[in-house]
């Protein structure tokens, strides 16, 4: 955890970035709530996680306070059950999705938050917007009331180097630009969340303002 943190700083002083614009996401995925609660307690703030009933699972065992957020593909059936569980939504992966959300929210009471999440890898296996796509979708989605765009989430193809995902990386800041200089009512792409263990260090010197981060904080995962 200390050493995650210190190479989230050093990554920062290398662009020229404020620590402070940085979040770690602790991924949680396959950990007992009993590990997640001594991460928080060794400071994480977010913790991640990929499926609905694995968190309704830990959620209720997990001491320590922390924002949670879905980083996983979402089901359509699920979807009533993440208000109660989740403070953002990490993996917003298409326009069906956003309307059964805006449906659902409790409304009048939460706008809920959603980063919208890019296939930059144009993978068949990926879910996630094609590049090409997500500035049509997002000016769609504007107009749900219930939701809130907060920024752009994306997983790179997997490679062993980590400079590998550089350019998927700028490439997804350039979507971001792209989209703020449109001014669309309600859209504020602040977040990026981008990055995961193997290139969260190149995703922070490409502007990243969430990493998300499991093994290098928990350890491998055993399956
Ligand atoms: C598992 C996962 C991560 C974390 O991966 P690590 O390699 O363990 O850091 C990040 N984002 C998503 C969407 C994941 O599923």
């Amino acid at each position: 955890m200390a050493s995650v943190l210190n190479r989230v700083e050093e990554a920062c002083n290398r662009a020229g970035r404020d620590p402070i614009s940085v979040r770690i996401v602790g991924v949680s995925k396959t950990v007992s709530a009993e590990k997640i609660s001594e991460a928080i307690a060794a400071g994480i703030t977010i913790i991640g996680e990929n499926r609905v009933q694995e968190a309704r699972d830990k959620i209720v065992k997990v001491h320590g306070n922390a924002e949670w957020h879905l980083i996983g593909h979402l089901q359509k059936n699920k979807v009533k059950y993440i208000f109660d569980l989740f403070q953002m939504m990490e993996s917003l992966d298409s326009l069906d999705l956003a309307k059964a959300i805006d449906n659902r929210a409790e409304k009048g009471t939460v706008v809920f938050p959603v980063l919208i999440e890019v296939n930059v890898g144009e993978e068949k296996s990926k879910s996630g917007l094609l590049p090409k796509t997500v500035l049509e979708s997002v000016k769609e989605m504007a107009r749900l009331k219930w939701i809130r765009i907060r920024g752009l989430m994306a997983v790179p193809p997997y490679s062993e180097n980590p400079e590998d995902s550089r350019s998927y990386f700028r490439h997804l800041g350039e979507i971001q630009r792209e989209i703020q200089a449109e001014g669309i009512d309600g859209v504020e792409l602040q977040e990026l969340s981008m990055g995961m263990t193997n290139d969260f260090e190149v995703a922070v010197e490409e502007g990243a303002t969430l990493v998300r981060i499991g093994r290098a904080i928990f350890g491998e995962r055993q399956n």
